[in-house]
């Protein structure tokens, strides 16, 4: 958050564009404040909010999250865009790369980046004052929620500084609402750098960031912190309590030749296969160009495994319909996933299958951060029905499969130096196709 605030003060001199960043630096601020808020009434199961309005604002956050994020993309990029061209520069190239793959929609020019920044604002607003309006509907008198109404009235005139100390001060808003307390960073590795290794009981105190200590009431600080700290670690199960009981192994070990024959395909749903849309209070869902047949091929090489974070209700509904031929063996839920810090991964260590032959593909990297070797980053996917990646990746998948590679790391590896080799030398949109 600081962050955009900089680059628009100091480094953007367009008026126009700096008034945006601005402005969405304190959307930035409300989405974190309503998500943790969020997290807090989930945790002690607010009694005058039920079920399905919970699992709606859950979906508001998303996409909240998801133009906030698109944001701090635009501020990247306009970062990268600063950045003196030309002695190629393999950091700057990756970033590049990563922003470009994940913007929804590219931007250009400043007068892009400004009407896209708007829009998100727009959107941003829209959710927020939903969000607002369900929990009043529903009784709720918190105060945060009073609050977030009247920053957004006032949101040009409000400052920054204003919206985080109320936050700070706000009794519901503390650092258990995430349940970090119980979380101890680890003390060891390029992960942990510029975290203390003393263990005190209180996830709060025991966080010093690099040059400045962060004291226990800066719940930005915290989520910033955990989430640096949690990068290797993971803990199944994870913090949902009111979720089915699984322990691993998931699947169900492989007998005789399978378990030397067998190459496991992990896939993601949401936003890799599909996206839900919520019109009104109607539900449905998007596929993604070459979906269905995508799964089809796929299973002629591999064991499909759908591994997605969501509920299974939920889950099973769309995999149904995405896969009526049954080509699915495998079906892992939220109860599957680890908890990372603040986030939830998947841990492919859990499935019982030989890491060496398993793959997964999902939109959000941090979900195989555990095994990031074992990972292949898919674009997010909303409704671009002119997407290619599925049938892009295909070649890719069927020649590890075929070809029996000892170990899929090292193939995905090749496959990621050919696209930086692209770029390298100058291709704009590198083919993923393997040759
Ligand atoms: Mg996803």
């Amino acid at each position: 958050m600081h962050v955009t605030q900089l680059i628009a003060l100091q480094i953007v001199k367009d008026v126009h564009l700096r008034q945006a960043l601005l402005r969405a630096q304190k959307f930035e601020s409300l989405a974190v404040g309503g998500l943790v808020q969020f997290f807090h009434l989930l945790a002690h199961a607010s009694p005058e909010m039920d079920a399905a309005t919970k699992a709606a604002i859950n979906t508001s956050l998303k996409n909240l999250l998801f133009f906030t994020h698109q944001n701090l993309l635009i501020v990247v990029q306009i970062l990268l865009n600063r950045m003196v061209a030309g002695k190629s520069n393999y950091w700057a190239t990756n970033l590049a790369t990563i922003v470009n793959a994940k913007m929804a929609k590219k931007v250009k020019t400043k007068g892009e980046a400004v009407q896209v920044l708007k829009v998100h604002m727009q959107n941003s607003e829209n959710i927020i004052r939903n969000i607002i309006k369900t929990q009043q509907a529903h009784g709720g008198k918190k105060r945060i929620f009073a609050l977030m109404n009247d920053w957004l009235n006032a949101i040009t005139t409000v400052t920054n500084e204003k919206i985080r100390e109320t936050l700070y001060n706000i009794e519901q808003f503390r650092a258990d609402a995430l349940n970090l307390t119980s979380e101890k960073p680890p003390a060891t590795g390029p992960a942990a750098k510029g975290i203390s290794s003393t263990t005190k009981t209180s996830g709060t105190s025991n966080l010093v960031g690099a040059g400045n200590s962060l004291t226990g009431k800066n719940p930005f600080a915290i989520l910033k912190a955990s989430a640096i700290a949690s990068t290797s670690t993971a803990k199944f199960p994870n913090n949902f309590t009111n979720l089915p009981k699984v322990t691993p192994p998931f699947l169900p070990a492989l007998e005789g030749e399978a378990r030397q024959s067998t190459y496991t395909l992990v896939l993601d749903l949401d936003e890799t296969l599909i996206h839900n849309v919520e019109y009104g209070s109607d539900s449905y869902f998007l596929v993604r160009p070459g979906c269905v047949y995508f799964i089809e091929l796929m299973a002629k090489f591999y064991e499909i495994v759908i591994f997605t974070a969501a509920l299974q209700d939920y889950a099973d509904q769309v995999i149904d319909q995405i896969d009526v031929n049954k080509n699915i063996k495998y079906r892992l839920y939220r109860q599957h996933t680890s908890q990372n810090g603040p986030f939830l991964v998947k841990d492919l260590s859990l499935l019982g299958r030989d890491i060496t032959k398993t793959i997964i593909i999902d939109n959000i990297s941090d979900n195989f951060i555990l095994q990031p070797e074992n990972g292949i980053f898919i674009s997010t996917w909303y409704d671009d029905m002119a997407d290619t990646f599925l049938e892009e990746i295909s070649p890719l998948l069927i020649e590890v499969a075929e070809k029996k590679v000892p170990d899929v790391r090292r193939a995905l590896r090749a496959y990621r130096d050919q696209i930086l080799r692209q770029i390298s030398n100058g291709a704009k949109e590198p083919s993923i196709r393997f040759h």
